[in-house]
């Protein structure tokens, strides 16, 4: 689930609950039978396979229904289009599937305001189920919220309802609230996730392992070895990481993660906060790291009271050089890479400095994170040092969002919302 990628050329704004299932490891899946609720699952998602269109031609009919989620607010637009050329019509009604959707996104944003009370509005202005595929929701796409829309795969509402307790909704309804694209929207949204079942934690690892396995957990990678080293059933139409999430998992471990989760509360409020007062700066600088965690890593240096390590100044200033000269490439917002420079400056300080123990070197990357990040008067400042580079990043975001207008696939809604956005970037 990153927060924008690359579909047939063009930029998607905030994804979904895309799988992890490209990054995690193959050798850890074994067949063996899955449980019933993966059973249960894989026969309702069995007849709602997205397919694409044939010459991406959009379906010709639609069926739309304009419903207010609360008294005062402006109806959203529930919409299916191709309900009857697509043959939903054979089994459904397509009325009493709105009229869920929207008691489904009454229940989702009382809760998103729960959690996050500042958020005052949320512009959902459209709620489209899709089931076929195309460039706005990839065949292994759950869900993306474009602008003021939420685009939604069938099976997508199937694993929210069954498994995911509302969790993919409840995600893409904050994507609907940000103002800008890149990798911390979406460990904002995840963050949000966690906060709901500390299993999202494990299925996203890669947002929270170093916080968690530096201030929490040490043996935190022990229990991400228990939960993928369970086996997942390949031939079942359900994705491996809801079957993941299905299948049993120690109590003890969950409990220990979701303690961990509550004192990580105040710090996710925080990315939120500087995500939200600094959109831009906070894409920039995740995208420049390679590293989606940037955000979540900065606030844990300053908050949280980092590990003590006995190792000799000579080799700490040599670390920090290390990691100096990583984070000031630009190579992955000027040309594209996927480099982690995190992961890269850790790999040098272990192999040429010889600093063996993996919680020294976190402390290290954390103590260089309170150094460059946290200032004087004890606030974070997400300073960006290349002015110029951070101009034609944004730019070429803007670029992204004005190719994807063009798109036919796009509704007016969504066509009049990428225009506003653009307008205040
Ligand atoms: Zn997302």
């Amino acid at each position: 689930m990153t927060a924008y990628r690359t579909v047939r050329g063009r930029l998607i704004i905030a994804c979904a609950v895309i799988f992890w299932i490209s990054t995690l490891p193959n050798l850890f899946a074994q067949s063996i039978p899955a449980s019933t609720d993966a059973g249960e699952l894989h026969n309702l998602i069995q007849p709602h396979l997205p397919h694409p269109l044939a010459e991406d031609n959009q379906p010709v009919d639609t069926l739309d229904v304009a419903i207010a989620l609360n008294q005062n607010a402006e109806p959203v637009v529930f919409s299916i289009p191709g309900f009857h050329s697509l043959g939903c019509a054979k089994c459904h009604e397509g009325e009493s599937l709105h009229l869920k959707a929207a008691d489904r996104m009454r229940r989702v944003l009382a809760r998103l305001k729960a959690i996050q009370p500042d958020l005052t509005a949320v512009p959902l202005r459209q709620y489209i189920i899709q089931s076929w595929s195309d460039a706005l929701l990839a065949p292994h796409q759950l869900a993306h919220a474009t602008f003021d829309t939420i685009r939604i795969s069938p099976a997508a509402i199937l694993i929210d309802d069954k498994a995911y307790q509302e969790a993919t909704h409840l995600h893409e309804s904050l994507h609907l609230t940000q103002k800008f694209v890149g990798p911390a929207n979406e460990l904002e949204a995840y963050g949000l996730n966690i906060i709901s079942d500390p299993r999202f934690l494990i299925l996203n690892f890669p947002y929270f392992e170093d916080v968690v396995k530096t201030f929490f957990m040490p043996d935190f990678h022990l229990v991400l070895n228990d939960f993928f080293s369970r086996p997942v059933k390949e031939k079942l139409n359900v994705p491996r990481e809801v079957q993941w999430f299905l299948s049993p998992f120690s109590a003890e471990q969950l409990e220990q993660l979701k303690q961990s989760i509550e004192k990580m509360k105040p710090l996710l409020s925080e990315v939120s906060r500087l995500n939200r007062e600094h959109p831009r700066e906070s894409a920039y600088l995740s995208e420049q790291a390679g590293n989606p965690a940037l955000l979540l890593e900065i606030v844990a240096a300053h908050h949280l009271p980092i590990p003590a390590s006995s190792i000799s100044t000579e080799t700490r200033r040599k670390a920090f050089e290390l990691f100096e000269l990583q984070m000031n490439k630009t190579d992955n917002t000027r040309l594209g890479y996927k480099v982690n420079r995190k992961k890269e400056a850790l790999l040098f300080i272990q192999h040429h400095l010889k600093v063996t123990a993996p919680i020294t070197r976190l402390a290290l990357y954390f103590q260089l994170l309170k150094q460059r990040f946290v200032k004087q008067d004890g606030k974070i400042a997400l300073e960006v040092k290349e002015q110029e580079e951070f101009k034609a990043y944004t730019l070429s975001k803007i670029e992204g969002i004005r190719k994807m207008i063009n798109y036919k696939g796009l509704s007016k809604i969504e066509r009049e919302a990428a225009q506003k956005l653009i307008g205040r970037n």
